[in-house]
């Protein structure tokens, strides 16, 4: 049977009588990359220790490669888990050779030295991480990033499938941090290796990973793909700092960016309104809209929208409930009811200056039906409708019909939290 590579079952740990873990459960699959990332102190090198059998779970069992790792001694788990460690102090001056043909501790007899295969395996490994350049110095007139380049090679001298980075490019500059990052990258992707790794800085670990686990005060927040747990609002959450999220335009990945100017509305304001809206979506003018409310402090929702418009985009990264629909596609049925529900559960809808075609027009009759429901209506009209309708007429006349049922209509986002705020008085 095929095993993941650690299964960590109803997990908790505590110093003395202070929890540092509590409850973890979860799977890391054979050939992943997995960034654990938490603020200090949230369990993450607790943890480490735990993977690597330095200490012993107070609660729960964890299993390597389906075998528990109470009945495997430190060779063993060894030849499974190789952790490279922050600190790069070895107690010992032996030669940045001799330094990494150390790690093929595991596999040397007490009775025999190394064989031919460990001499190779260390020369491999040396060229790949660039050491050889140094191999006969002593390893205490290294530099410290050089100290950390010995320290990670002599840990792939271990052999083992699973790699734990323990902040291992915290001493080197940015070309070896690029360069090791690329190097576990290679092992996941070329070699079939697990990483997980603990990084400080959050845009280098999303960079490289598949998954990360969010860690905080010694629980697991939330773990998942990249694309699925990487919002403002997780983020928010587990390191109390706001930020940005955007794309890199060359390689489409995802970036953090601190977001100073918010700092203060998402954190205060946010418990004190309970107001629900709701914002129909589509072609990116929803997004300033649903920035502005979700800083605001009001509970936004958005849809219909389809996959790969900005808008559905923007509300993934502010963490909102939204309905989407497959891309180029009219609204289904099913989105429709989704999003009417949505509409229901909510104290206002917002209607932006979007445009209108047979494919959305059912996000028209999603605001007619709210606001025969009884529901507060936003229009902004920024442009009149004749210059947005693409539906021959229809989505022009029954705007109209809303505009006359008393929608409140605004020239432009600008005027949304005055009204908001004031209602009637703030137009
Ligand atoms: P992180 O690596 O995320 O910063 P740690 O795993 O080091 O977090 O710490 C988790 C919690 O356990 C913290 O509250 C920390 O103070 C406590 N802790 C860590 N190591 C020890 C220790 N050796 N003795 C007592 N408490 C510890």
């Amino acid at each position: 049977m095929d095993y993941p590579a650690i299964n960590v079952k109803n997990v908790s740990f505590s110093y003395n009588s202070n929890p540092a873990l509590q409850n973890l459960n979860f799977t890391i699959e054979r050939n992943s990359f997995v960034s654990i990332l938490g603020p200090n102190g949230a369990g993450k090198s607790t943890l480490v220790n735990l993977l690597s059998k330095v200490i012993l779970p107070d609660k729960g069992e964890i299993f390597i490669e389906g075998k528990n790792i109470k009945e495997l001694t430190h060779n063993e788990i060894a030849k499974k888990v190789a952790v490279v460690p922050q600190n790069t102090s070895l107690g010992f001056n032996f030669s940045v050779y001799e330094t990494i043909l150390m790690g093929r501790y595991p596999y040397l007899s007490r009775f025999k030295g190394e064989k031919p295969e460990d001499y190779n395996i260390v020369d491999e490994i040396m060229e790949l991480t660039r050491t050889d350049i140094f191999k006969d110095k002593k390893y205490n007139e290294l530099s410290g990033g050089e100290k950390q380049r010995v320290v990670i090679a002599q840990t792939l001298a271990q052999g083992s499938p699973v790699i734990i980075l323990d902040e291992p490019t915290s001493h080197l500059d940015i070309n070896f941090q690029i360069e090791f990052m690329e190097l576990f990258n290679s092992l996941y992707k070329k070699q079939g290796k697990t990483i997980i790794g603990i990084f400080h800085d959050i845009n280098l670990a999303i960079q490289y990973s598949e998954k990360i686990m969010f860690l905080k005060e010694g629980s697991i927040y939330c773990y998942g793909n990249v694309k699925d747990v990487l919002n403002r609002k997780n983020i928010m959450s587990v390191f109390k700092s706001d930020v940005y999220i955007g794309k890199n335009p060359f390689t489409g990945k995802l970036y953090v960016s601190p977001n100073f100017n918010l700092r203060y509305n998402f954190g205060k304001e946010k418990n004190e309104k309970e107001i629900k809206i709701h914002v129909i979506g589509g072609g990116g003018s929803a997004s300033p809209i649903l920035n502005m409310l979700n800083n605001s402090g009001y509970i936004v929702s958005t849809g219909v929208i389809n996959n790969l418009d900005t808008d559905l985009y923007t509300a993934e990264q502010l963490g909102i409930t939204f309905v989407n629909e497959a891309p180029f596609s009219p609204i289904s049925r099913e989105a429709q009811t989704r999003n009417v529900e949505l509409i229901k559960n909510s104290d206002v809808v917002i209607l932006p200056c979007i445009e209108f075609g047979n494919g959305n027009f059912l996000n028209l009759i999603a605001v007619d039906e709210a606001i025969n429901s009884g529901k507060k209506v936003i229009i902004v009209e920024s442009a009149d409708i004749s210059l947005r309708d693409h539906t021959g007429g229809d989505a022009a006349k029954l705007y109209e019909k809303i505009k006359v049922k008393g929608a409140f209509i605004l020239k432009s986002n600008d005027e949304i939290l005055n009204v908001l705020q004031n209602g009637e008085k703030g137009k």
